[in-house]
């Protein structure tokens, strides 16, 4: 049975990773310090024979014992809100905890995917963002933490590729949504859900002509294990193409939902990029993928969600 490290396996994308790793065989070690993340994510994980979670600092030396065929560097705070909040620990989980973790890859022979972020390009000057694109990042505004520190993991990793060898696989994530994308974490998709289920005016920043692409979080996670079980090295997109204003995606949300939520208008963040959207030809070329579900049904299934978290009491 093939073993995975999944590093952040407690947060959002990590608990899905782990998921559907363990859906698919293999044995899973999640490494997590809950800082943005939680055990509930993993609850039903852990009555899994394959199944192993370790509460640690990546940013400390990573040792798990035993054959490791894979090691996922999923840990870091996220969201703007998040990483705006804890600047020092993101730039060193992106630092430290990819030499760690890279460093853990190399010893065992494992491969190595590194969650890398759409970030990388910045507020982008070409559109939509190819994987040759080098990016308009401010490396000393405030979202530079994130993405500067993403810039370096990627660069730390293609080294490591380049010096000691190892296949290296960076997925460059856009804004993915889905069930466990938490109800305070300040991103859009969970800000206006939670707003409207509220019946509390949706907030959005700026005039809304910005635009996303948001991807479902099944089809993200699909993307990423095909592009890990595959032979390309390097940097790869994996997120939605269909791409949508802010104000598109709350008149989604309003339509969906049947909220009675009016829409308010609050300051655009620093740098906070204008578009974004993913070129996924090379993902369409290389892994046959492209994604399924689309923005009305991702939304449908999340707002589900958040209906039953909150009758849990959980939200
Ligand atoms: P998340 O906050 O839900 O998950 C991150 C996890 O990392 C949390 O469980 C947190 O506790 C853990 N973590 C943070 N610092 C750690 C440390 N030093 N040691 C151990 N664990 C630590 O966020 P997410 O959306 O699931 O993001 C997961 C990864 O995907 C991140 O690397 C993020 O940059 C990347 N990503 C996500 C998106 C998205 O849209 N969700 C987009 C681009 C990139
Ligand atoms: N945004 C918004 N209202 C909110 C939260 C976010 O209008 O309540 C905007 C934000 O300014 C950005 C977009 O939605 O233009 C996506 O923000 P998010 O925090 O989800 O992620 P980002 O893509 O900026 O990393």
């Amino acid at each position: 049975m093939p073993r995975a490290v999944v590093t952040g396996g407690a947060g959002f994308l990590g608990s899905h990773l782990c998921e559907e790793l363990l859906r698919r065989g293999w044995a899973v070690v999640a490494v997590d310090n809950l800082l943005t993340g939680s055990l509930d994510n993993i609850q039903a994980l852990r009555a899994h024979d394959g199944f192993e979670f370790v509460e640690h600092d990546v940013t400390e030396e990573v040792n798990v014992d035993g054959p490791i065929d894979a090691v996922l560097h999923f840990a870091s705070p996220a969201s703007p809100r998040d990483y705006l909040e804890y600047p020092i620990k993101t730039l060193k989980v992106g630092s430290l905890g990819t030499h760690n973790t890279l460093g853990l890859a190399k010893r065992v022979g494992a491969r190595y995917l590194l969650a890398s972020t759409s970030e990388i390009y910045g507020d982008p000057l070409v559109h939509p963002q190819r994987e040759d694109y080098w990016g308009n990042v401010n490396p000393v505004g405030p979202r530079g933490v994130y993405d500067e520190a993403k810039r370096f993991a990627e660069a730390m990793a293609m080294a490591y590729h380049r010096a000691h060898g190892l296949d290296v696989k960076i997925v460059r994530i856009f804004n993915t949504y889905g069930e466990r994308l938490r109800h305070h974490d300040g991103r859009v998709v969970s800000n206006f859900l939670v707003q409207a289920l509220d019946d509390k005016p949706l907030t959005i920043y700026g005039d809304g002509s910005q635009t996303r692409s948001f991807c479902f979080v099944d089809d993200e996670v699909r993307g990423i294990l095909g592009l890990l079980e595959s032979d390309w090295v390097g940097p790869m997109n994996i997120g939605n193409p269909n791409e949508f204003t802010v104000l598109e995606l709350a008149e989604n949300v309003l339509e969906l939902t049947g909220a009675g939520s009016e829409i308010v208008f609050e300051p655009l963040p620093v740098d906070d990029p204008k578009v974004r959207r993913p070129d996924i030809s090379l993902a369409e070329k290389v892994l046959g993928w492209h994604p399924e579900v689309n923005l009305r049904e991702g939304l449908r299934r999340t707002y589900d969600w958040y209906r039953r978290e909150r009758e849990r009491g959980r939200v």
